[in-house]
């Protein structure tokens, strides 16, 4: 017997997505879209993220959403937090899981979050910190994002072993678990099964989080399935490739949440996600957001004929 789905496909769009887009969504819609999601069978959402209000007001309702995704009955509602403050704020609206973006480049860090590598640890130990002191119960999961990690559109390629060292050094500070971004697009497969083995054996297996890939060079797909051939089981991505880096100049482009499951399930890769009722949801972008350019080529030219979902 197989497990219900053998890959996690983690919905970041509501995230991700919408801090890189210009129209603001409204609550209601981004409500929709995440009841919408997790009916179409997707188990983990990053609903938002707790940033100042000036810097990100398309985020500023986090924690309303929170709120309405902690309904969900099975769903696993993730946020995005830069500091301490915001692991604050997490806990407090009762997320079940936060990442900590460090990006693997000082530049990018300084330009994503304003702090030295030294201040970041500042507040990832803070953070660890706040997670002991919250009831078993309360605490979330606390995941280190390692971003910029197969290269950066300032620095260029970063060393693998830079990147090993802070994947260390995140879960020595207090991280429960860390995952790789490609927020440039940089990546390609053999960097993606070097250096997720590489980080895999420094923190263990089960220390990995996962994989987050952009299709900025359209290689997204193909980093998904490097990681897969190596054991990873959880994905990143986003409902019609919205969102990419709002500062990684040229980071466009997610990984499409409706391509990455239809190739899994094709592979006979359960998700538990139907997508037909994932493409679905795509209407309730549109209609919310009607001049944000949504990308997928499934959505485009539609499911082959015959396609049925690998029960
Ligand atoms: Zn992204």
């Amino acid at each position: 017997m197989r497990p219900k789905s053998d890959v996690l496909v983690s919905e970041v769009g509501p995230r991700d997505g919408l801090q890189s887009v210009k129209s603001m969504m409204p609550l209601e819609a981004k409500k929709a879209w995440i009841s919408a999601e997790a009916a179409a069978g997707v188990r983990e959402i990053e609903v938002g993220s707790f940033v100042s209000k000036r810097l990100l007001p398309q985020l500023a309702d986090t924690a309303d959403l929170v709120s309405h995704a902690r309904h969900i009955a099975g769903l696993t509602v993730a946020v995005l937090v830069p500091n301490l403050r915001g692991a604050q704020a997490a806990v407090a609206a009762g997320v079940h899981k936060i990442t900590l973006p460090f990006s693997a480049s000082d530049t990018h860090l300084a330009r994503n979050v304003r702090r030295t590598p030294e201040q970041m640890f500042e507040e990832v130990r803070g953070i660890a910190q706040l997670m002991r002191e919250t009831s078993c119960g309360q605490r979330p999961k606390l995941e280190g994002g390692i971003s910029t990690a197969f290269g950066c559109s300032y620095e260029g390629p970063i060393p693998a072993d830079k990147v090993l060292r802070l994947a260390e050094m995140l879960m020595e500070a207090g991280c429960d678990e860390v995952g790789l971004s490609d927020t440039t697009g940089y990546a390609n497969p053999a960097q993606v099964k070097n250096l997720v083995q590489r980080v895999t054996n420094a923190i263990g297996k089960s220390a990995f989080s996962g994989l987050h890939m952009h299709n900025t060079r359209g290689l997204g797909l193909a980093n998904v399935l490097a990681g897969l051939e190596i054991g990873v089981t959880t994905f990143d991505s986003s409902l019609g490739g919205l969102g990419g880096c709002p500062w990684a100049p040229g980071a466009t482009g997610n990984v499409v949440t409706e391509d990455l499951v239809f190739m899994l399930e094709a592979m006979g890769i359960s998700t538990g996600i139907d997508i037909k009722k994932l493409l679905e949801v795509r209407k309730i972008l549109e209609s919310a957001m009607p001049t944000e350019e949504l990308f997928g080529f499934v959505a485009e030219v539609g499911l082959p004929l015959g396609f049925e979902r690998n029960e």
